[in-house]
């Protein structure tokens, strides 16, 4: 094969794992590219430089950016915790590992430079560059990058993996003083805030979780409000249990995915339903989970599924791998009408359900609580900027009362274009070479992750990450990472045998 080259936009988890994807292959020589503007190379967003408080949400095997090597992570741990200890990482309620999100940084690192040195051993050339891309333009034969510096060439394939965008400031509070707009690394967004102000925290999910850690760590004395709209907080992860896949395992999946252009939702919920019957699971107990998640309190919710960590029902535990493993691989053949539905009316449940956080976190909560620190809000209507100072909540009971400081933690906007790749993502749109997808992100092709423009994958494009959440659902886990790589790495090595095969890809293959 011909020396290939290829751009990697963006340098998280997702670069990692692609990066380690190709390593594995022997293919090459060729050049490798990666542009990585933030300060933060490798770890990405989630898991910066930052204090040991805030962990991962799941356990060693789930968190491998290894493709087929579900035990690559905790090996790297085992080794590193040969020199450094491992800081009580294993949560004392269920016995499984949440790692700090700083050391899991470290993995990514070493991972990415272990993968690149063996890609420069088998003589690829290797470039990291510190800048952003912020065009792209196809041309017959390659992908033509701009920087802010002017143009950074021409290249045979690129990866667009620049991951999600930051809290979005919901409320209009930006620039007020007191407002922490994006809170990471926590240990310097929340560094200044004084340890007896009435804190109040918009959102609800495992951001909003960290938050509170942080300030429960830092021996924070004031109250803490946890606000949001409806008061769903991530479930809680229980105890790890071997989980055998059969109606819902992903090679059936995805060879399902292959042969078939739709399915009903009646028949997906007939496989989930087998699957769960199958393993004995509470169907009713989990309906229930699901239907009354807007109208359980909180905090009951809470300590229900704190209490039912060693639950040995398997049933959330089946949703929790299945919904990473297979939702790619089948949200693209489910109706539309039905995918509109899941993300009006299902989506907050799914991220709730399928997130949970760690035990050991939901109890550092329910202390929290039963201490009367920590108060959990629902229905939260408007936050102002007082003049005198702080910023005046109301929530919809009618109640108006006021705080020092507000933490954002709202979700990222729907639109799941981070502000550093709106540019990029205009010029590939706007030149015809990718079209946004409604559900947000771009559309891409299921089984190879290619963009797709006027209906056509484009062998040359690829996106990996959030930019695919909208066409293919829960694309941000490491564990779709990583099986995402592996189909790009193998369309990119797929393509570019055939050119070289054909000498000319202009005569065989449409550019
Ligand atoms: C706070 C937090 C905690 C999480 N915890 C977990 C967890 O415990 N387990 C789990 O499985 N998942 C977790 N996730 C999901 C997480 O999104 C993925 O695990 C992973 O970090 C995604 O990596 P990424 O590379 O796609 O995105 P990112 O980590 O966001 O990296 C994208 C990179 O692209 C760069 N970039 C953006 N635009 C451009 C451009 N135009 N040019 C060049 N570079 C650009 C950015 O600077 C950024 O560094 C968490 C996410 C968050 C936000």
């Amino acid at each position: 094969m011909a020396g290939i080259s290829i751009a990697v936009i963006g340098g998280g988890a997702s670069a990692v794992c692609l990066i380690d994807a190709l390593a594995r292959e022997q293919a090459g020589p060729g050049t490798i590219t990666v542009f990585e503007p933030s300060p933060n190379l490798w770890r990405g967003r989630a898991y910066q430089v930052d204090t040991e408080v805030i962990k991962v949400n799941a356990t060693p095997d789930d968190m491998s950016v290894r493709v087929g090597d579900l035990r690559h992570f905790e090996r790297w741990l085992e080794i590193r915790e040969r020199i450094v200890d491992d800081g009580g990482s294993t949560d004392p309620y269920s016995g499984a590992r949440f790692v700090p999100r700083t050391v899991y940084g470290e993995y990514l690192e070493q991972s990415a430079y272990a993968a690149l040195g063996e890609l420069r051993r088998r003589g690829w050339r290797v470039d990291l560059v510190g800048t952003a891309v912020v065009g792209a333009r196809r041309t017959a034969g390659s992908v033509l990058l701009d920087t802010d510096n002017g143009t950074a060439g021409a290249f045979d394939y690129a990866v667009l993996c620049v991951g999600g965008d930051g809290p979005k400031d919901a409320y209009g509070l930006a620039g007020a003083p007191g407002f922490v707009a994006d809170p990471y690394p926590v240990s310097a967004g929340l560094g200044d805030v004084g340890e007896r102000e009435h804190v109040a925290i918009i959102g609800s999910g495992l951001t909003a979780v960290d938050i509170i850690l942080y300030f429960a760590e830092h021996g924070h004395q004031g109250p803490i409000t946890l606000l949001s709209r409806k008061g769903v907080l991530p479930a809680v992860r229980q105890r790890p249990m071997e989980i055998h896949l059969n109606h819902l395992a992903k090679d059936r999946v995805r060879a399902l995915a292959r042969r078939r252009r739709e399915m009903p939702m009646e028949e997906f919920g007939a496989l989930v339903r087998a699957e769960l019957a199958d393993a004995g699971a509470d169907l009713d107990a989990l309906h229930a989970e699901i239907a009354g998640i807007e109208d359980e309190p909180p905090v009951e919710r809470l300590r229900r599924h704190f209490a039912a960590v060693n639950s040995p029902d398997p049933g959330l535990r089946i949703l929790q791998r299945a919904v990473p493993e297979i939702g790619p691989d089948v949200w693209p053949l489910l109706p539309e009408r039905d995918r509109a539905q899941v993300l009006r009316s299902h989506y907050r449940t799914v991220m709730s359900l399928c997130c949970p956080m760690p035990p050991g976190s939901a109890a550092r909560l329910l202390t929290l609580i039963e201490a009367g620190q920590l108060e959990i809000r629902s229905g939260l209507q408007k936050i102002a900027v007082r003049s005198g100072g702080g910023f005046e909540v109301a929530t919809s009971d009618g109640e108006v009362f006021a705080v020092d400081t507000v933490v954002n933690a709202v979700n990222a906007a729907e639109d799941r274009i981070p502000a550093a790749a709106v540019p990029l993502v205009n010029s590939l749109v706007g030149g015809g070479a990718a079209a946004r997808h409604p559900h947000g992100g771009l559309r891409l092709e299921r089984a190879t992750s290619r963009l797709i423009a006027g209906g056509t994958p484009d062998p040359r494009l690829y996106g990996l990450g959030t930019i695919g959440a909208g066409s293919l659902f829960f694309t941000f886990g490491i564990p779709s990472l990583v099986d995402r790589s592996e189909d790009i790495v193998a369309a990119i090595l797929r393509h570019a045998e055939a050119r070289t095969a054909a000498h000319s890809e202009e005569v065989l293959l449409p550019a």
